[in-house]
């Protein structure tokens, strides 16, 4: 036999997942409810109602998708984007890549606006890109997690209402760290996944669409189940291509009509709840602002330190931090150090990146400040072990100075 579960206890400072409020597991370990049950569809209500709040949006389609945040994702191209449609994808790093992969595999013709890694796209490539184009869909991530990079939003809403283009913003890594308020974005759909500043664990995603959107989905659904008369059935082609993430009927499920599609993860839309609760219980400006915080006191010990950050700071995202690995300086053993002496995980990274920077997060639940200064301490124990020069204490100091200047 196997032992019953006995996780060590981890401080779990990589880009995400991170340590789960414990309201958020207590929530979870509360009973089952059938699907129907009016307790149930109470608590899908209010759930859509908190993460109106949480996105800023008065969209009357804000809800769940069962799945990691990829799977919101995956929902939304394949339900926004027809084979053979344009779409223009911004992308300096692996997770705009991911979106043009997504949408590649929807059939829908990509025009990558791309910048290096380290930087974000510049807001006339993508002006010029999209009225080349003329796409149905602009794609982008918002925070990057790969390059540590934020896009900025702002323009986007603008340059797609003037080329009739509709904006599909991946906020996973920046909802409740960074202010996402989707309607003065003007963003048609905006997902997130609950394993960043959410504070939750991976597995189910928020997402919102605005009416123009859900307009376009719902002019693709699918005749069975008789909803759409025969009359009003998309041509065949131009049908939503998946059943599980066919964001017309996931809609009809969270609709007053609750018509059957899957059965809704119940223990996960009560972490959903419960961290949407947290967020709006601390207020979006003081969430917003212990995370600029927290990131900003943790990148001040680590240049106190002699380490120098990664790519461009004055566009890097609150809530995590690229480190370039010193030469000399053995990535991997220094991060297996942090793990297995001080129960520590900081990030690894991928791609071009890979070897090259390690990613220290402060989201959510660990956007604390003893969760700054006990990973700056022990990151400093690991890298005098390794023969690093840095002065002893500066890293702690600076980040003890930091805080102490916002009070
Ligand atoms: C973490 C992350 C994802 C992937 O989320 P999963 O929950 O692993 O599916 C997608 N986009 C961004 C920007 C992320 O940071």
């Amino acid at each position: 036999m196997f032992s019953e579960l006995d996780p060590p206890f981890r401080l779990l400072m990589g880009p995400g997942p991170v340590n789960a409020h414990p309201r958020v597991l207590r929530a979870m370990s509360v009973p089952l409810l059938g699907q129907f049950d009016p307790q149930m569809t109470t608590y899908m209500n209010e759930t859509m109602a908190l993460y109106r709040a949480v996105f800023e949006t008065d969209n009357r389609w804000t809800f769940l998708i069962d799945g990691t945040a990829r799977a919101a994702i995956e929902a939304s191209l394949v339900s926004l984007l027809a084979p053979g449609e344009a779409v223009v994808v911004l992308s300096s790093g692996r997770f705009g890549l991911l979106l043009r992969e997504i949408a590649e595999r929807c059939g829908a013709v990509v025009t990558l606006v791309e910048a290096p890694w380290g930087e974000v796209v510049p807001a006339a490539e993508i002006e010029a890109a999209v009225a080349r184009v003329k796409p149905r869909v602009v794609a982008t991530v918002h925070g990057d997690t790969s390059t540590t990079m934020a896009q900025p939003i702002e323009t986007l809403g603008d340059i797609c209402a003037r080329h009739s283009a509709l904006l599909y913003v991946d906020a996973t890594a920046t909802l409740g760290g960074m202010r996402v308020p989707v309607d003065a974005w003007g963003a048609d759909i905006v997902t997130a996944g609950l394993q960043k500043c959410l504070a939750g664990p991976p597995g189910i995603a928020p997402i919102t669409i605005s009416d123009r959107a859900a307009a376009h989905i719902f002019s693709r659904r699918h005749v069975e189940g008789g909803i759409a008369t025969a009359a009003d059935a998309p041509a065949r082609g131009a049908r939503i291509g998946s059943n599980y993430f066919d964001l017309a009927m996931v809609m009809d499920y969270w609709s007053e009509r609750r018509l059957n599609h899957h059965t809704e993860a119940s223990s996960m839309l009560y972490a959903a709840r419960e961290c949407a609760r947290l967020i709006l219980e601390e207020g979006i400006e003081a969430r917003v602002a212990r995370h600029r915080a927290a990131g900003e006191a943790m990148a001040a010990g680590l240049r106190a330190m002699g380490l120098t950050l990664y790519g461009d700071q004055g566009h890097k995202m609150f809530n995590v931090v690229g480190i370039e690995i010193p030469a000399g300086v053995p990535g991997e053993a220094v991060r297996s150090e942090m793990l297995d002496e001080f129960g520590i995980e900081i990030g690894t990274s991928f791609g071009p990146l890979a070897g090259r920077i390690w990613r220290i997060g402060t989201m959510g639940y660990n956007a604390r400040r003893d969760a700054v200064l006990t990973t700056l301490a022990a990151l400093e124990a690991v890298l005098r072990g390794h023969g690093f020069a840095l002065v002893s204490g500066a890293a702690v100091d600076a980040a003890r100075a930091h805080y102490a200047g916002l009070s």
